[in-house]
């Protein structure tokens, strides 16, 4: 029988404990706050903009959101970084990507101060956690590891494969699963657009984790018998739906679900377990700045 890994049941796991460090910190007068910058107008963006504020609201933290006109000049952007950098009320703060091409992203990144950084981009929080001392887990390889945790997954001693090496999930989490701790002493093969023989990758490891962005590029020829099988990939693809289209993963599920011991879904995988672990930086971050202890 194949696990069907329910990442909204996690996450939702996660929210509820959370919400008792909210309350510890909102006591004290130190309600964490999350604010969300979006430049320009594009309509994934603002539904994702939209999904995190909500998500605030659910659990008790107190939303902020800046719009920045897509037309603007990169110094808007940058002012607008100084004054969330300045503002206490607001304990970490991202910019959601992408920005408009005339705006440099490594600059927004450098630009917020690394203590409100929740996403975990900015280079001193990346040199932390490759150093074994993270102060933010970047929140998708964050949610990763903890779906594995909540599965039972021990990852000491096993051959996990990540498929893609972006800078968000795949070097990160490649990052976190190699180090000497509990949810990692792994050992971790990246794979990418020039890696040669890929299936012969996926097929060696015990756990596979797709974060490609190409759909169903992974499929059950590609996978061997009780693999546990993570799918990061959300990709549109045109469906007779109302919508016109639907959502599926890196990962074919129907080959893969017979041959894996577990495997998410798409949707309902790691995509809530990315947007519950960005209020867990969140909550970590207000505490870090107030020096209220919290449970975390
Ligand atoms: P990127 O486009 O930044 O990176 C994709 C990676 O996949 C690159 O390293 C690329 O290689 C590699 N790749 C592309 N094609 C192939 C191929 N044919 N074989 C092997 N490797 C390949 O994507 P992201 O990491 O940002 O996102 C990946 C997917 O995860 C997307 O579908 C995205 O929507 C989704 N996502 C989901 C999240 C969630 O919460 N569920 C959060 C973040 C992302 P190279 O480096 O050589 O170009």
């Amino acid at each position: 029988m194949t696990t069907h890994i329910d990442g909204n049941a996690v996450a939702s796991e996660i929210r509820d404990e959370l919400t008792d460090a909210i309350e510890t910190l909102a006591s004290e007068g130190s309600r964490p706050g999350l604010a969300t910058v979006l430049m320009g107008d594009d309509p994934a963006s603002q539904t994702y903009v939209s999904m995190k504020q909500r998500d605030c609201e659910e659990v008790g933290i107190e939303p902020h959101h800046v719009d920045v006109d897509g037309d603007a000049p990169a110094d808007e952007l940058f002012d607008t970084i100084e004054t969330l950098n300045d503002d206490p009320d607001v304990h970490g703060y991202l910019v959601q990507a992408p920005v408009p091409d005339h705006v440099d992203y490594r600059q927004v990144i450098r630009r917020i101060d690394p203590l409100k950084d929740v996403d975990g981009f900015h280079p001193e929080n990346v040199g932390r956690l490759v150093a074994g001392d993270a102060r933010f887990r970047p929140c998708t390889p964050h949610g990763v590891q903890k779906l594995l945790e909540a599965t039972g997954v021990e990852t000491e001693g096993k051959d996990i494969t990540i498929v893609g090496r972006s800078d968000i999930v795949g070097k990160p989490l490649a990052n976190l699963l190699i180090q000497k701790a509990d949810d990692g002493n792994a050992t971790v093969t990246v794979c990418h657009s020039r890696t040669a023989d890929l299936a012969s990758k996926t097929r060696n490891a015990d756990v596979v984790v797709a974060a490609v962005g190409v759909p169903e590029l992974i499929d059950g020829s590609m996978i061997s018998e009780d693999t546990v099988v993570i799918d990061v990939g959300v990709n549109r693809v045109d469906a007779d739906t109302e919508k016109g289209y639907e959502l599926v993963g890196d990962v074919d599920f129907d080959s893969v679900e017979p041959k894996a011991s577990a495997i998410t879904p798409v949707p309902g995988g790691v995509g809530p377990m990315t947007r519950a672990m960005l209020l867990y930086n969140t909550v970590k971050a207000a505490s870090l700045q107030t020096g209220i202890d919290v449970d975390l």
